[in-house]
């Protein structure tokens, strides 16, 4: 995939704020402050191989900003993980929360290496190596700097470092909010898993629901066979193309960093993971075209083009190719900032990645919720509320003599369990934002959607250091 040695994430992202700055009254030393990167800490730790030898393995945490406590955002799994990605990463995770309003600053964390070169008991090395590195400088911490999974890592990862965590801090009674993505089991969240893709889906689906918008792009209004390419089927992209197909738009083709399907009659999602996770490659998947250059994949024509697998993916070198009318970026950073330019002049709609796939961190928050009242949600009030519906349904039923049938009755009594509710605010704040966002643009006259969302970040921002007393 497309890499190259000078590009910079985290000066992509400031030129992203500059721009925004442009359309703001700011103090300049305060856009200064919220530009760079509060904290960095970076160390090398050993790991000894099973043969007896050494490897030494280089790790990062950056917190970009401290305008809100805890930071947060995830760790990295990556031989492609240095010090300006981290930065850049940590600083998108600062404007994510802000859009989205969730209560955090901005965080990321590395590890320089290959994950799928290891086993089990080597990753699990690593992790607890690394998470014991992150104590002893308090790099996390419920109150402190909330770790999550990212490329690379996931719930396992996430149970060894609060097993970890535990285990220095064995008074902490709020110890299990140290990191979020936890498995179930390890007081996780019911919908986490899928939260990403599942913000991503709404995201798009609020996106196409505006008549106005899609006019401009010659589209009809909904999902319905919309024609989508998907690139990265890990976690993000494969939840993303679940649900998306659930709501009627056809997958016809996916890009994996080695090698994509292309079928133009609609790709069984479930049955490409499936296949791809028994055989590492979608060489050899009985249906539609296997394509060798699958970075091409992404210039194939399309209605939405959903990139969910690493930054610097678009380019200004294959931007002029695109031929996608909407792109949603589910990764971080995966336009660059030169490409972007290049495509909103071929009046393609980007939908910026620090609003579409804050659906993460919005339910890791609803985690952290949970672990500090450890309670999860739904447990005290559900079985009350069917009581209380019974009730009223009844006597609904008493008052007029004619009665609900029993789907109604089922649907009205059911109390919401914790999924329920995740889902509930994921939609909530996914819907409010993306409006939001818009609404912004179309009022600064602006055709960027992530000019817009930076505008409306950086203002909540700059309110917090204001309310501080700190550039007012
Ligand atoms: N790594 C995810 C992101 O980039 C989730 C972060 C979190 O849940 O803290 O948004």
């Amino acid at each position: 995939m497309a890499h190259n040695e000078e590009y910079s994430l985290f000066e992509d992202v400031c030129s992203f704020v500059d721009d925004a700055a442009q359309h703001m009254k700011l103090h300049p030393g305060l856009l200064e402050q919220i530009k760079q990167c509060n904290s960095i800490y970076k160390f090398n730790f050993p790991i000894r191989m099973e043969d007896g030898s050494y490897q030494v393995v280089k790790g990062y945490r950056v917190q970009h900003s401290h305008h809100k406590l805890p930071t947060k955002g995830g760790i990295r799994f990556s031989e492609m993980v240095n010090e300006q990605e981290v930065m850049g990463l940590s600083a998108l995770m600062t404007y994510k929360c802000a859009m989205v309003n969730i209560p955090f600053g901005g965080a990321k964390g590395g590890v320089n290496i290959d994950p799928l070169k290891y086993n089990a008991t080597q990753l699990e090395k690593i992790t607890r190596r690394y998470t014991a590195e992150l104590i002893k400088k308090k790099f996390i911490g419920p109150a402190v700097d909330v770790p999550a999974p990212d490329y690379g890592t996931g719930a396992r990862e996430m149970s060894w470092i609060v097993d970890t965590y535990e285990a220095f801090n064995p008074e902490a009674i709020n110890a299990k909010a140290c990191v979020t993505g936890k498995p179930l089991s390890q007081h996780g969240i019911d919908g986490r898993t899928e939260a990403t893709g599942m913000g991503v889906y709404i995201g798009i689906r609020e996106a196409v629901s505006v008549e106005e918008d899609m006019l401009e792009l010659g589209l009809t209004t909904g999902l319905k066979d919309k024609k989508i390419i998907v690139q990265g089927l890990g976690n993000v992209g494969f939840y993303s193309a679940k649900y998306l197909t659930e709501a009627g738009a056809k997958v016809i083709g996916v890009a994996e960093w080695n090698g994509g399907i292309w079928d133009e009659d609609g790709i069984d999602i479930e049955s490409l993971k499936n296949f791809q996770l028994a055989n590492k490659t979608f060489e050899g998947y009985g249906k539609g075209k296997f394509i060798e250059n699958s970075i091409e994949i992404m210039e194939y024509p399309c209605d939405i083009l959903v990139p969910a697998a690493l930054e610097n993916q678009i380019t200004s070198e294959n931007a002029p190719r695109i031929q996608a009318k909407i792109i949603g970026e589910a990764a971080n950073g995966p336009i660059t900032k030169d490409a972007e330019k290049i495509l909103l002049d071929k009046d393609i709609m980007v939908i910026p990645d620090m609003y579409l796939n804050a659906g993460g961190v919005t339910v890791s928050y609803f985690e952290w919720l949970k672990n500090l009242s450890r309670v999860s949600f739904g447990k005290l009030e559900k079985r009350y509320d069917m009581e209380k519906f019974k009730l009223l349904i009844d006597s609904i039923e008493n008052a007029t003599g004619d009665a609900f049938n029993q789907a109604q009755r089922d649907a009205i009594i059911k109390g919401a369990s914790e999924r329920d509710l995740v889902i509930s605010g994921l939609e909530e704040t996914m819907v409010e934002a993306y409006h939001e966002m818009n609404q912004k643009r179309k009022d600064k006259r602006i055709k960027s959607l992530r000019t817009a969302a930076f505008i409306l970040a950086i203002d909540r921002i700059a309110v917090s250091y204001n309310d501080m007393g700190i550039f007012p």
